[in-house]
């Protein structure tokens, strides 16, 4: 039985002969993965190019946790890189309570504008006690002014808009007097769309822009929209400075690829999403979330989080020299039984790890294994302090003694210190093997 165990431990352990850094060929590997997801994800292709260089020259010369193995440490990095580049911590919009807030909403057609005006007048009305009035800017369709109109009346904001004017900088301008008068707070300015960028549309904007000077340049970007997501922001960004991002229509099963599109071109936040035709369906926008819907590798980013938040890297160092230096003791290794304990059962962590055969799993007596070590714990926990440092002073009355402290017998605790043993011996070799390696590599 115990023999079993070992086997266990040497898996768990196989990975420290990888121990070190991540190197080119751990990268190279990996990054054909994430490129593939990305790509899958309809991250614009120079966009996914430029990210996974950049992120692959960060990553040489990582550690790699002792719980994952090199691929799954890579794909660690590249999370945590695209979290930091889709903002990091939640991103909030600079909203004043002793100014006038005046959000200019900017965007392709069809792409959201007016729909995301009046969700956000909605949203900062309730949560930020603003007093919203909406304006309707998009002078070409009589439509337009006649859609914000309709959403402000069912949410019973006030629109501002002139059926005579042609002119949108005027109408802003104006607007912007009335909620003075009127002490609105917040001004959210629906502007023209269209379908693709020009130059007429972009001075119209900068006008608008210029002569009214808002707080938010909102870009709102189609959530579906793929590979031309790069060129619309630029182009948006570079003309107008935009300050934040809406991200809209991530209601469907849309990876949300232009998430990282948008982020990476712009380097502006991105302040919500839209997740459907109701006016109450905008939400904050969080990195970590939206990372892991492009990434889509949700199981094996649960397994790198249950590893990273089980495994005290501390532990894991004053574990290796141990293991270097050949003083692993019985704590040591009921330290190790706690660590796999800590991480939940061995069949389910290897369940989520990609490429484990579930059939092969299936034969595996997985209830039989962790039986075997509770009982493995129990012998230990009744040996002395002393015997768990130096164990080769357990002898044979020592051992009835234990046998007899944790009910099971001589025979048991005999196998569990011969398999102790072992595993000690093939940790040495392991922790040998390691240092090579690290010799080889230049490292300290
Ligand atoms: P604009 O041309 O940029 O002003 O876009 P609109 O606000 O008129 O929106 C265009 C279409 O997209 C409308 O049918 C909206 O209902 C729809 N829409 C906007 N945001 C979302 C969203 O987050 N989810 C879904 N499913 N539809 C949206
Ligand atoms: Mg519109």
């Amino acid at each position: 039985m115990f023999e079993g165990l070992s086997e266990k431990f040497q898996n768990v352990f196989s990975g420290m002969r990888k121990k070190g850094k991540l190197d080119e060929s751990d990268i190279k590997v990996a990054n054909r993965e994430i490129k593939l997801a990305l790509l899958e994800a309809d991250v614009n292709f120079k966009v996914v190019k430029s990210f996974t260089k950049s992120v692959s020259e960060r990553a040489k010369g990582e550690e790699v946790l002792k719980s994952l193995t090199p691929g799954q440490q890579y794909i660690k990095v590249v999370n945590e890189e695209m979290v930091k580049m889709l903002g990091g911590e939640d991103q909030k919009l600079e909203i004043s309570k002793d100014k006038l807030n005046i959000f200019m909403m900017i965007g392709l057609q069809g792409a959201g504008k007016t729909t995301t005006a009046a969700k956000i007048a909605n949203l900062l009305r309730k949560e930020a006690s603003l007093s919203p009035l909406l304006v309707a800017a998009d002078v070409y369709r009589p439509a337009a002014i006649e859609q914000l109109k309709i959403l402000g009346k069912e949410l019973n904001i006030p629109v501002y808009f002139d059926d005579a004017s042609q002119n949108p900088v005027e109408i802003a301008k104006k607007a912007k007097e009335i909620a003075t008068e009127k002490g609105h707070d917040l001004v959210i300015i629906d502007t023209a769309g269209r379908l693709q960028i020009d130059e007429t549309l972009m001075q119209e904007l900068s006008d608008i822009d210029q002569s009214i000077q808002p707080t938010e340049k909102l870009l709102v970007v189609d959530g579906m929209t793929g590979q031309e997501s790069v060129n619309v922001s630029k182009t948006f960004d570079d003309k107008l400075g935009i300050t934040g991002v809406v991200l809209t229509k991530l209601d469907g099963d849309t990876r949300g690829g232009a998430a990282l599109s948008v982020a990476y071109t712009t380097q502006k936040p991105i302040v919500f999403i839209g997740t459907g035709e109701k006016l109450s369906d905008i939400e904050s926008f969080y990195p970590d979330r939206m990372a892991s819907r492009i990434l889509g590798m949700g199981d094996v980013l649960s397994l790198i989080d249950k590893a990273q938040n089980m495994v005290d890297e501390e532990e894991a160092r004053r574990m290796e020299e141990k293991i270097r230096n050949a003083s692993f003791d019985l704590n040591d290794f009921l330290d190790q039984l706690h660590q796999l304990q800590k991480m939940g059962s061995i069949s389910s962590l290897l369940e989520m790890m990609p490429g484990v055969n579930k059939k092969a799993l299936a034969g595996l007596d997985m209830a039989a294994t962790e039986k075997q070590m509770k009982r493995t714990e129990a012998i230990i926990f009744s040996m002395t302090p002393e015997e768990r440092e130096k164990p080769d002073i357990i002898n044979g009355s020592r051992r009835k003694r234990i046998a007899n402290g944790s009910g099971t017998s001589v025979a048991d605790v005999n196998r569990l210190l011969k398999g102790f043993e072992q595993s000690r011996k093939m940790m040495k070799q392991m922790g040998n093997m390691g240092k090579r390696k690290r010799g080889r590599m230049k490292l300290p």
